[in-house]
């Protein structure tokens, strides 16, 4: 493992730790909720060794500074057209957002007001999410050197790197007789789990991309919320790729944050801990399709008579705008009688504390990255049913990598969605996952502890954000 050899190195030469405070780190999320996380979470950590810290933040999702108030808070003015931030989709609302902040001094002019600001510890650098090349290149222009956090995978940022091979080669766009073929650049992918979007044509995805890449090539180190154990082949990828001083995978930051949930957009709602406690061990299976993903009130419907035919104890997150065709919630006749007592829906949970209970044992997701580590840290085995841009590839990684679970395949249908459960929740296969979950809880666990690869990797970052 080059990166855990390379910060042993280092650890003889000795990290420096900073005076308290004597120095600031700038963070910049991208505001989507899977993006605000890991980099709040990270901003934690650097705090907790002693870094200021100084969020800035657009309108757009805006952050409660009254979470956080131990940071100095800064809103920067985005400039995305109101009616792309209501109907857009992310990938829209990136690029809206890049050409606003391109077009304007507001961020240059935020950026410089906060260096000036003599009342603060001086500012070593600004990390920024890899989306954000808008706010690298107004940094640049004040001499600030930018960090990028990489919320995603490693296997996704070098999906990213790879995209114009996998156009040039074929791979892309995806062909329907295709789907199933393997990319021999990068196992164990096949075509069908390349990072894509329905919602948006393949000119944009690429040109979006290709900005992340650029964003990523000329930045001044690189985290990514990933750890050696889980991705030691991708790490070593991107390492070879890139030419910067620092590639660091110093996740899941959530288990290195010592406030994993104090960046949510909606309120966590708490009383499913007490439900969970009245629950029996692993008998719960844990429902949630991220911040972002939707399905239709058919699929909906599916998913409800799913769960409840399973017979299975469920806590289902239905949040606002799951469903695209529905205002309110509208559950099937009889689906509240025939759940009563064993299923408990909410609008938003406290995820990781969900995850982390001892009554849940399994978890039907999305796939998004945050929700993967933090179902692997955990040791909760996973039924991935992944939409778009890199959950294909996650849940691959899930069922082909690690073992810790299987892909829900084709139409969403009320007796595939039972089976799947019953195969988790009871069957000899998903027992095996189990075990192969908490065998990799404890290899996750091992890279956070203090000689770990991940604490090793915050130590040498905060000795090189020092150094700067
Ligand atoms: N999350 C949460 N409560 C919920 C569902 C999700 O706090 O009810 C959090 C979850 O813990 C994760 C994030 O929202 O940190 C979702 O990120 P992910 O990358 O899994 O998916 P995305 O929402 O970006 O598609």
């Amino acid at each position: 493992m080059a990166g855990v050899q390379e910060a042993r190195e280092g650890d003889k030469q000795g990290w420096r730790r900073p005076q308290l405070r004597e120095r600031r780190v700038l963070v910049f999320p991208l505001p989507f909720q899977g993006h605000i996380n890991p980099m709040l979470q990270l901003a934690d950590v650097l705090h907790a060794r002693g870094l200021a810290v100084t969020v800035l933040h657009t309108r757009f999702n805006a952050l409660d500074p009254a979470l956080h108030p131990e940071f100095a808070f800064v809103s920067v003015p985005d400039g995305v057209p109101a009616e792309v931030a209501a109907t857009g989709t992310i990938i829209d609302i990136i690029v809206a957002m890049n050409v606003a902040m391109e077009a304007s001094p507001a961020v240059g002019e935020a950026l410089a007001s906060v260096l000036a600001d003599e009342g603060q510890p001086r500012a070593a650098c600004l990390f920024i999410d890899a989306n954000l090349l808008a706010v690298q290149k107004a940094a640049a222009a004040l001499g600030l050197p930018t960090l990028v956090l990489r919320t995603g995978s490693a296997a996704c940022l070098g999906c990213f790197f790879a995209y114009p091979m996998l156009y040039q080669k074929g791979y892309l766009p995806p062909q329907e007789s295709q789907l199933y073929m393997p990319v021999n650049e990068l196992p164990p992918l096949r075509v069908r789990d390349l990072f894509t979007s329905s919602k948006n044509s393949h000119e944009k995805v690429r040109r979006v991309l290709a900005r992340i890449t650029e964003t990523v090539k000329y930045c001044s180190g690189l985290v990514i919320n990933t750890c050696e154990t889980l991705e030691t082949t991708e790490l070593q990828r991107i390492r070879d790729e890139l030419d910067l001083p620092v590639v660091l995978a110093a996740g899941p930051l959530h288990k290195l944050s010592s406030k994993s949930t104090g960046s949510s957009l909606l309120d966590q709602d708490y009383s499913c801990i007490e439900w969970l406690d009245t629950q029996l061990s692993r008998s719960v299976l844990y429902v949630s399709f991220g911040s972002l993903a939707s399905m239709d009130s058919h699929e909906f419907m599916e998913v409800a008579w799913g769960l409840a035919n399973s017979g299975h104890p469920f806590l289902w997150v239905v949040r606002p705008g799951l469903v695209q065709d529905l205002d309110g919630l509208d559950f099937p006749d009889g689906f509240e009688i025939a759940i009563e007592g064993r299923g408990n829906v909410i609008r938003w949970a406290p995820q990781q504390e969900v995850l982390a209970h001892n009554a849940v044992g399994g978890f039907l997701t999305h796939s998004g990255w945050n929700s993967t580590l933090e179902s692997i840290s955990e040791g909760v085995p996973m039924i991935c049913r992944p939409q778009s841009a890199d959950q294909m590839m996650n849940a691959r990684y899930v069922e082909d990598t690690w073992g810790v679970g299987f892909e829900l395949e084709g139409k969403l249908e009320r007796g595939k969605i039972e089976s799947a459960i019953r195969k988790l929740m009871n069957g000899k296969e998903g027992a095996d996952m189990r075990d192969r979950a908490k065998e990799l809880k404890k290899k996750v666990a091992d890279c956070l502890e203090s000689c770990g690869s991940s604490q090793i990797a915050v130590d040498k970052l905060v000795s090189y954000i020092l150094s700067l």
